[in-house]
């Protein structure tokens, strides 16, 4: 599987183009940006962005700007910003430079449509929402020109300044491009440049009235910045002839243009993406902040316990297509599991606990036992475990009528508990409603350390808590958050909420051996058998919480060998 360093044997259609723009003495230096809107936290989709903008920055030595594309006040939020920076930082990357903000570029870009509206190629509209879209037609039918399409240019930048400084209400008026209301891409026909918003922005406080709309805004920024490669998702496509038309006006002769590429956005099963709808979760409380371990956000995965590595790789795989599709969420496990398979430490934790006692094991008395940190990586060396008569097991360890091929405990069965010794369970313990509360189980004291004494076999091998030296954790097992593969696909008059799974959390205490004492918030262990578990940002040194990451069974390794 990839690595980080490993080389890459083939270029990727991206990686050809600016190969060949190289080659061609284009450009001397590459630049890319990543241009979040902070209008909520990133997802993983962003995450795919990220790692595709800054790795071309990388691979061809060049650079890569962080830009907040802040043109709408009413909808963007500090808070957004401060969590943007943070993920990508925490996913490995670095910006070029400081933070760069569309809004920087305000003056500039009410200068170009000054410059449109002198060149004959922007007008003051007076038309009402309603009616901007009746006359724009449909995909095949033509529009109508607006009445005020024709004003005298004077008159234009009259009105223009008069928005600008809120001397005109919001709705009236709006800045559109002339450019051909029949033309067959609707994006062409006479676009609004400027709306009148009458609201105070974060970084330019009350100076504008007006802001550019974002199809005025991106490509006339990536200009500004000398972008060489602009690289954005399918449905930008058609507005590509829009922006190039923005820039046939403005762009000074000489000065590079940005190169826009489309990629298809990524898409995962189990998941929603958007930020609208992820706002929607956080708001509506259905999930616990933008952070939540079941949100398929950068600092939901961070918390759940995914690492950079992991979603670099992951990102890597998905690679970058022309065409939109669905990745497999199995995927993204996998490469998690991955991951965690070599930098995990081992821990003994039992979730749903059984009483197990050795009643041949002297009472009062304890021993420990030296367990493996990591079979896969020797240099985390080993620990000593707490061993005594009072133990837990996990409960589906054990069945009362087992089959044949149940290899693990039931009575006159033998197993191993791991780094331990081999016991027998011997006789059962039941409360007043028959259910199994207690194991009565011998051991081999020749067993130590769970080998064998005299060459006989066990089939199984189970994990164990001593019950003295465990401590107690709270443990959150997490679920998928959807239901259905696409949640998106849903009946009339429903919508993406409707296949939320109710059950996708479930907390629980466990028993986990007490090395987890020295544990900082955010490492990550297998606890043997059950899956990975990250420590929890709102743990204490007395209360741990765990959250699970991710189960052991690997469903993608399994479709991978099948093909
Ligand atoms: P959403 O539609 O999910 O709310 P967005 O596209 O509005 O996302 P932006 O903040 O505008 O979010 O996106 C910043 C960058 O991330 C853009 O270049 C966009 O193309 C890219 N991006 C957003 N979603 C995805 C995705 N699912 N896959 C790949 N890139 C994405
Ligand atoms: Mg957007």
């Amino acid at each position: 599987m990839s690595d980080d360093n490993e080389k890459k044997e083939s270029l990727n259609f991206i990686e050809q183009i600016i190969t060949s723009d190289l080659k061609e003495e284009k450009h001397s230096d590459i630049i890319t940006r990543f241009p979040p809107e902070p209008n909520g936290y990133l997802h993983i989709g962003h995450a795919k962005s990220i790692c595709l903008n800054f790795g071309l920055g990388k691979t061809f030595s060049g650079i890569t700007n962080l830009r907040f594309d802040d043109t709408n006040p009413t909808k963007e939020d500090v808070e957004y910003v401060e969590s943007i920076k943070e993920d990508i930082k925490w996913l490995g990357f670095e910006w070029n430079d400081k933070p760069y903000y569309t809004s920087d570029y305000f003056d500039e870009l009410y200068d170009f449509a000054i410059m449109l509206i002198k060149k004959e190629k922007a007008y003051v509209c007076e038309l009402s929402a309603e009616e901007t879209s009746e006359y724009r037609g449909t995909p095949t039918k033509p529009g109508n020109e607006s009445p005020w399409r024709n004003r005298s240019v004077e008159e234009n930048l009259e009105l223009f300044a008069k928005m600008k400084t809120g001397e005109i209400a919001e709705g009236k008026m709006m800045l559109r491009a002339k450019i051909d209301m029949s033309s067959p891409n609707m994006h062409m026909r006479d676009p609004i440049i400027y709306r009148i918003l009458q609201v105070p922005h974060d970084r330019t406080g009350d100076k504008w009235n007006i802001y550019p709309m974002y199809d005025f805004a991106h490509g006339q920024s990536d200009y500004l910045e000398g972008i060489t490669h602009s690289i954005c998702t399918l449905e930008f496509e058609v507005h590509r002839p829009l922006y190039d038309w923005f820039l046939d006006q403005l762009a000074e002769k000489g000065r590079t243009r940005p190169r826009q590429i489309e990629f298809a956005r990524l898409n995962l099963s189990y998941t929603v993406m958007s930020k609208r709808k992820l706002l929607q979760l956080v708001e509506e409380n259905l999930v616990n902040g933008w952070d939540d371990p079941r949100m398929p956000t950068i600092s939901g995965f961070r918390r759940r316990g995914y690492t950079p590595e992991s979603m670099r790789n992951f990102a890597d795989k998905v690679g970058v297509a022309r065409r939109d599709g669905i990745i497999d969420v199995a995927l993204l496990e996998h490469s998690i599991r991955e991951d965690l398979n070599k930098k995990a430490n081992r821990v003994m934790g039992v979730l749903n606990p059984l009483k197990l006692t050795i009643t041949n094991y002297p009472e009062g008395q304890s021993e420990e036992l030296e367990a493996i940190n990591n079979p896969e990586d020797e240099s985390q060396g080993t620990r000593m475990l707490p061993f005594s008569k009072n133990l837990y097991i996990e409960q589906d360890d054990f069945m009362e009528d087992a089959p044949r091929k149940f290899f693990r405990l039931s009575v006159g069965r033998e197993v191993r508990l791991r780094y331990a010794y081999f016991v027998t369970c011997n006789e059962i313990v039941k409360d007043e409603n028959g259910k199994v509360i207690e194991l009565l189980c011998t051991y081999d004291p020749a067993s130590k350390g769970g080998k064998s004494p005299d060459g006989r076999k066990v089939k199984g091998t189970l994990h164990w808590a001593d019950a003295k030296s465990s401590i107690k954790a709270k443990v959150n097992l997490y679920d998928r958050l959807f239901l259905t593969e696409n949640p998106d696909i849903v009946e009339e008059g429903k919508d993406f909420k409707s296949n939320i799974n109710l059950n996708s959390l479930t907390t629980i205490d466990a028993f986990i051996e007490p090395s987890v004492l020295n544990a900082n918030i955010e490492d990550k262990f297998q606890f043997e058998r059950l899956g990975y578990f990250c420590v929890d940002k709102d743990s204490t040194k007395e209360d741990i919480i765990f959250n699970r990451t991710v189960t052991l069974r690997d469903s993608w390794a399994k479709i991978a060998k099948k093909k």
